[in-house]
């Protein structure tokens, strides 16, 4: 067997034909494939407004300067993340301020971020782990009573819904990514979605160094050399063809999240009567959107489980590494691990077992073989 990695892109020729008919074209960037991506995302998001930047952490970036807060402000967040998460908070000079998690879903828990709210906080940012929703009434719930804007980081998430209502139509401003381990890729790419138009206006300016005209609408044998800069922003734009290839992968988001529960189905079939695997659980109001399937090890060392896997070409992970125990983050803030209880019993005993749509049927039979095989060897 192959080496299996733990999430992987599936592009078609229909994908490659889309991005060649672009580099053959007129725009290659800043041009019409950028708007299409966008409307064709906000159908099916069935928001008001998107807009695509280079990636899932320049759109958290953009998404966070948006709200204008003012330096020194506290955003709390989970640290249970990729640091992309946190990160979007210390480019802005903003505190991050991390809360623990919930065991089941490894996502924040609201009544941990109560504890947390001071004068300084401004901001909560949430993560739809995995792609389980977070419990966004409960958030909402505190964020108005407090006053607090709210950011999804739903990276993981899209597709996914809550209450019936799709991931994107919750927060002030919802980001998702388009790296090729996610649900559908454009390479690099990410997109921030909101239905405040104060919002979007300003996100157009930001990922286009704060300039308030795009290069289409200063195109053409009618328009002058004005423009203004109304902000410091950066270069966050995406290119056509990448948005050509998000345009095509788009349509087939749906058959993904199929596929990746189907697998989902088997991989709990074949783990949940084991008493060393504790499998994802799914809260009843929420529909799954399945970027990663992770397990949670009891009775059995984990670090020796994952490097046997590895050594069996199966590409296990953990997701995620605490944000706090970084270097960069201990070294600029005094986070004490003993402070997340949950978040280090579930970094101790987390893998990640490989999830993709492309996945074969005899490599999804193999990494459960395997599993049982190794922990069988492995547990105490
Ligand atoms: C992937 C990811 C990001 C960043 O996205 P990029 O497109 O890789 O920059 C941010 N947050 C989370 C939770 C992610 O999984």
């Amino acid at each position: 067997m192959k080496f299996i990695p733990y999430g992987h892109q599936w592009i078609d020729e229909e994908d490659i034909e889309e991005v060649i008919k672009v580099l053959r074209s007129d725009w290659i960037t800043t041009g019409p494939k950028i708007e299409e991506f966008e409307n064709a995302l906000c159908r099916y998001i069935g928001c008001k407004y998107v807009v695509a930047v280079n990636s899932g952490t320049s759109a958290l970036d953009i998404a966070v300067q948006t709200l204008n807060l003012p330096a020194g402000s506290e955003v709390i967040t989970t640290p249970f993340t990729f640091v992309a998460t946190s990160n979007a908070v210390l480019y802005n000079n903003l505190k991050p301020i991390f809360v623990d998690i919930e065991k089941e879903t490894r996502n924040i828990n609201p009544e941990e971020i109560r504890k947390k709210i001071t004068d300084k906080t401004k901001a909560v940012i949430y993560v739809d782990y995995a792609g389980h929703p977070c419990d966004i009434e409960e958030i909402k719930e505190i964020a108005e009573e407090h006053d607090l804007y709210l950011i999804e980081d739903a990276s993981h998430a899209i597709g996914a819904e809550y209450k019936s209502k799709k991931i994107g139509n919750f927060a002030d401003m919802t980001i998702f990514s388009f790296h090729p381990v996610k649900h559908i890729t454009t390479g690099e790419g990410g997109v921030v979605v909101t239905n405040n138009k104060e919002f979007y206006e300003k996100l157009k300016m930001l990922r286009n160094h704060g300039i308030d005209k795009s290069a289409l609408d200063r195109f053409g044998p009618k328009v002058g050399w004005a423009y203004d800069l109304k902000f410091l922003g950066r270069n966050y734009r995406i290119t056509d063809f990448q948005a050509a290839l998000g345009i095509s992968q788009l349509k087939k988001l749906d058959e993904f999240i199929r596929r990746r529960k189907e697998i989902v189905k088997m991989y709990n079939e074949a783990f949940e009567t084991m008493p060393e695997v504790e499998v994802p659980t799914v809260k009843p109001y929420v529909k799954h959107a399945w970027h990663i399937y992770t397990i949670l090890l009891n009775d059995v060392n984990r670090d020796e489980f994952f490097s046997r896997m590895r050594e069996r070409n199966i590409g296990v992970n953990v997701h995620y590494i605490p944000i706090y125990r970084f270097s960069y983050y201990q070294q600029h803030f005094n986070f004490n691990p003993k402070d997340f209880p949950v978040t280090e019993e579930v970094f101790s005993k987390i893998v990640t077992l490989p999830l993709f749509p492309k996945m074969e049927d005899e490599e999804i039979t193999y990494v459960i073989n395997t599993v049982k095989e190794t922990i069988n060897e492995v547990k105490s």
